[in-house]
């Protein structure tokens, strides 16, 4: 039996990373797509591969079209068929005022963000719809609490992208949900990842945590459960649905 194949967009480092690793221990032939830490991805794919499961790295900028269409046709060559794809990369910016922000900072992170995930959701569906002579599948959107506390004083523009995420998830998912295409969001909050550096505050987790309910910062690995989930069987009547890892905020 051939493995079920999943591309996960950002799967260097942190929720990526612990995601393509769960997938890979469940049978996935797993992508691990990259920016630019070729390093980080090779580590992940080696990983999966020592413990007998099959991995590739493709490294893609997942906002520029010519480079995702790459990427799914690297998929289609050395993976098969498509059934599940992640978007989960995403950038943050130092954290500022909102008035602030330039057009240019603004601009990136909307397309680096948004233009990302509907780029690569637009290759998924002309593999996966049945509309399309596909099999059916499962995208997952990694958005944020972010897009529900709106991120005053630190990132307006990040949690703007990720509201943009939520919306999209809810209308893409009813789309093609009579096409055998399932789309689910996870959002996480608070997570140990190197993200945060990104913000201009490494330690920000810790600086936060006792304010969340849960009263700790979260890990990776709870992150891809939900999002393994989401993509699984076991979710099989969930579509349009949005599940919060963020410790009860
Ligand atoms: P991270 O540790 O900063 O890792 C980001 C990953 O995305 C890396 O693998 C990076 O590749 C890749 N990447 C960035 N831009 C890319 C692009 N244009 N094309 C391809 N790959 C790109 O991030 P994370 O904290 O794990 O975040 C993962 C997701 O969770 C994001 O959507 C984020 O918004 C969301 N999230 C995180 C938190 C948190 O607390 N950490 C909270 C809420 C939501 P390189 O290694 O090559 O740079």
């Amino acid at each position: 039996m051939t493995s079920p194949v999943v591309i996960i967009t950002g799967a260097s480092r942190g929720i990526g990373a612990a995601s393509a690793k769960l997938f890979a221990e469940n049978g996935y032939a797993v992508c691990v797509n990259y920016l630019s830490n070729h390093e980080a991805a090779t580590k992940v794919v080696n990983e999966i591969r020592e413990s007998g499961g099959i991995a590739i790295a493709v490294q893609a900028d997942v906002s520029n079209e010519n480079d995702v269409e790459r990427l799914f046709k690297t998929v289609d060559n050395e993976l098969g068929q498509l059934a599940v794809l992640v978007n989960n990369a995403a950038i943050l910016q130092p954290q500022m005022r909102f008035e602030m922000m330039s057009l240019e900072r603004i601009e990136r992170t909307l397309i680096k963000n948004i233009a990302s995930t509907m780029l690569c959701s637009q290759q998924a569906i002309k593999r996966m719809s049945t509309s399309h002579n596909g099999n059916g599948g499962c995208i997952v959107n990694v958005s944020s609490g972010a897009s529900r506390t709106g991120s005053p004083n630190e990132y307006i523009d990040y949690a703007a992208s990720k509201g943009a995420i939520d919306t999209f998830t809810k209308g893409l998912a009813l789309e093609v949900a009579a096409e055998g295409i399932r789309v689910n969001c996870v959002r996480p909050g608070l997570i140990y990842t190197d993200m945060h550096a990104d913000g201009g505050e490494a330690q920000r987790v810790d600086r936060l945590k006792s304010k969340l309910p849960l009263q700790r910062g979260g890990l990776p690995s709870e992150v891809a459960e939900a999002i393994y989930w989401s993509a699984s069987d076991k979710s099989s009547f969930s579509t349009a649905n949005f599940i919060d890892v963020s410790g009860g905020l």
